[in-house]
């Protein structure tokens, strides 16, 4: 078995573990492999370990990767979890089939027309920028809800969940506490937070999703 095959095995025991001790159902915390920066060489032994759900936080190097991949397993699930600029929603719609980085009205507007373009709908997810960081993106917490509201109104998408990325200096738990008070008030079910350093706390405070890179396919 590769490195990252077994190191998967031990995530998803550490995720089971850590649901069951919240009395939570393991299989609703679902895995996400973050395989940014690794070459398809070394994604396919996690692939051909079962696993099926990946993410990538940049549209052209998934593009670089991800088609032949999906080409030859059609049932892989493919999210985003970095920034969206307007000019890659095209690619973005083509390729990925969950988007976990709505958080602002001009994506939204242009999500949802290149949405209709191509007949293609991915899962949407709005991130929050929970610590109010300058340079990370994410909406911010206060506008959180009307957000999600004017996606499904004005836009006509319809938002599963939220995702955010807490400050790495800071205590996550509040983080994921605010991330899930959010959910409550917009309506939404799903929310994707915790990653290798983190998840287990994150499961703790409800995450639906973890994302998790450098424990499965090593440092970057
Ligand atoms: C890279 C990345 C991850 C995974 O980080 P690790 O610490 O390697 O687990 C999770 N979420 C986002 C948004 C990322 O960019």
């Amino acid at each position: 078995m590769s490195d990252a095959a077994r190191n998967l095995e031990a995530v998803m025991g550490r995720i089971s573990g850590s649901a069951r001790e919240c009395d939570r159902e393991p299989e609703d915390v679902g895995l996400i492999a973050v395989s940014k920066t690794f070459a398809a060489d070394a994604i396919r032994p996690v692939i051909e370990a079962g696993h099926r759900v990946f993410g990538e936080n940049r549209v052209q190097e998934a593009q670089g990767k991800w088609p032949a991949l999906k080409e030859e397993y059609p049932d892989i699930e493919l999210h985003l979890i970095g920034p969206l600029q307007s000019n890659k929603t095209k690619d973005a719609i083509a390729l990925f089939d969950v988007i976990q980085t709505v958080d602002r009205e001009k994506i939204a507007a242009a999500l949802a027309a290149e949405m209709a373009k191509q007949n293609r709908h991915p899962r949407l997810y709005v991130q929050v920028n929970t610590g109010l960081e300058e340079q990370k993106a994410g909406i911010d917490p206060r506008e959180a809800a009307g957000f999600v509201a004017r996606c499904r109104e004005v836009h006509g998408l319809r938002i599963e969940g939220l995702m955010c990325i807490p400050p790495i200096d800071e205590n996550p738990g509040p983080h994921f506490a605010l991330l899930e008070k959010i959910a409550r008030e917009a309506g939404v079910k799903r929310l994707s937070m915790g990653m290798s350093g983190d998840f287990e706390t994150a499961i703790a405070f409800g995450a639906t999703s973890v994302r998790v890179g450098s424990a499965i396919f090593g440092s970057r």
